[in-house]
């Protein structure tokens, strides 16, 4: 809306699409959020955003017709379906004589920008993010000034899916703004409290950076502005700008090699053998790791913690999922969607590159044979115990009704080695 300003239209309408294709594999938790904010923002502009249904291919060239636009702003998508999907939205009004204008993104710094000296894009995170410092960004955007509505009708949002018993933060910008005003006195303890997944101790903005609530570049102006203020916590606020980073690099990473959405990066390690799940007890596994029934109680809590919240710690991610695909030896790729399934920040590259790395099979120095003793991880993260006593409330009272481990975990690291050592052989023969 800005650059339509900038350019100077007259008016202006804010449209916002609901496209079928993307909200039929989004969870509840996601469509829930998305509504809520869109809700908020309508407020915001005094009931003028305008949402329709339809496939935007179709929609945003009407709209554009109804109004006489000239030009339509984006905010460029870098995913598989909406880089396509933006390609034939601006065809489509090309058609018309109309300019599709891709005005910024959801990133820092634009995916496909950052790339090495010899021009190739980056495969493992620290270059990466060296790279993305030294590129710098822009400021971020300032308040519209007095806006120009045209008049057009939309078909209205939706109400909420139902969410069962998840509660999911409080949606829209302003909420947005406050979380972050909560987390920055904070930010200079996160390097060492960031992995303690029973304290309050990370900024919980990620379904905000998600649905535009609040840009990346408005976050990093803030951490600029604590360090400009001399706080001692450098190390604070670095490790925290370098997790923005990875999440600007898995964009990149997705935007390079959108199959890798789906499949094992390394190629050593395509075709590796991984349980059934259709059936049997591999089904039943699976179930009792989607329910928080392991009997690993820090396998549990964190998947408890994702049925309640629609949230997990990035820690116990990490733990849960190492779980499923290492203990239980489920394809990566299966966790991912009941991930996408259950998360409000549910977002294809951080979350599918979250699991590759996990699994071994994606960009970084993360080993296959590394594989995370749930028991350990507890004791070190949640040395007292609290976590795990929150979502698990059987562990409160004696552990009477909570199930006994499925799995033993020294005899399923022995097979995951096993699995992993015969694809290389395969590989290599
Ligand atoms: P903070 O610690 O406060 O970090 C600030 C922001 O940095 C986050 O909001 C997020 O935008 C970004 N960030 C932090 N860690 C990562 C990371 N490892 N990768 C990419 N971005 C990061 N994050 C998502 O936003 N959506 C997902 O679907 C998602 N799925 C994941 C799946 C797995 C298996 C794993 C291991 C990680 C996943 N992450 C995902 C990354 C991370 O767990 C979450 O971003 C983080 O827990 C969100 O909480 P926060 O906002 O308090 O994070």
């Amino acid at each position: 809306m800005l650059a339509a300003l900038d350019e100077g239209a007259d008016g202006v309408v804010g449209l916002f699409v609901l496209d079928d294709a993307l909200r039929r594999p989004s969870g509840a938790p996601r469509i829930a959020f998305l509504y809520r904010c869109l809700r908020e923002l309508d407020e915001q502009l005094g009931g003028r955003l305008v949402v329709r249904h339809g496939d935007p291919v179709n929609v945003v060239p009407a709209v554009a017709h109804e109004v006489g636009a000239e030009t339509v702003h984006i905010s460029a998508d870098y995913g598989p379906y909406g880089a396509a999907r933006d390609e034939r939205v601006e065809k489509a009004l090309a058609g018309a004589g109309r300019r599709l204008v891709r005005t910024g993104s959801p990133y820092a710094v634009a995916p496909g920008r950052i790339v090495s000296g010899g021009g190739s894009p980056y495969r493992v995170f620290t270059p990466f993010s060296k790279a993305w410092r030294a590129h710098g960004w822009r400021e971020p955007a300032i308040q519209p000034r007095a806006v120009d509505w045209l008049e057009v009708d939309g078909t209205g949002i939706p109400k909420d899916p139902d969410l069962g018993a998840k509660t999911l933060p409080a949606a829209g910008e302003q909420a947005a703004h406050e979380r972050l005003a909560a987390f920055l006195p904070s930010v200079t303890r996160y390097d060492r409290e960031r992995n303690r997944p029973a304290r309050d101790a990370t900024s919980r903005l990620s379904p905000y950076l998600k649905y535009g609530c609040i840009h990346p570049r408005t976050v990093l102006a803030e951490l600029a502005k604590v360090r400009s203020g001399g706080d001692p916590g450098g190390k604070g606020i670095s490790t925290f700008e370098n997790e923005l980073a990875w999440r600007e690099f898995y964009a990149d990473v997705l935007w390079h090699q959108p199959e890798s959405a789906r499949r094992d990066l390394s190629p050593a390690l395509q075709g590796m053998d991984y349980a059934d799940v259709t059936s049997g007890q591999g089904a039943a596994r699976f179930e009792a790791w989607k329910q928080g029934r392991t009997g690993f109680p820090i396998v549990d809590a964190g998947m408890r913690q994702l049925l309640a919240e629609g949230w997990m710690h990035n820690r116990v991610r990490m733990i849960a999922a190492s779980f499923l695909v290492k203990d239980l030896h489920v394809w990566w790729p299966l966790g991912a969607r009941w991930f996408l399934d259950q998360l409000v920040d549910g977002d294809l590259a951080s979350n599918n590159h979250g699991w590759q790395w996990v699994a071994g099979t994606g960009t970084d120095a993360a080993p296959y044979f590394r594989v995370f003793n749930p028991d350990l991880q507890s004791n070190k993260f949640d040395p007292d115990g609290d976590y795990v006593r929150r979502y698990v409330p059987e562990l409160r009272a004696g552990g009477s009704g909570y199930p006994d481990p499925i799995v033993d975990h020294g005899e399923e690291r022995k097979a995951a080695l096993q699995r992993y050592n015969d694809v290389r052989t395969a590989h290599t023969a």
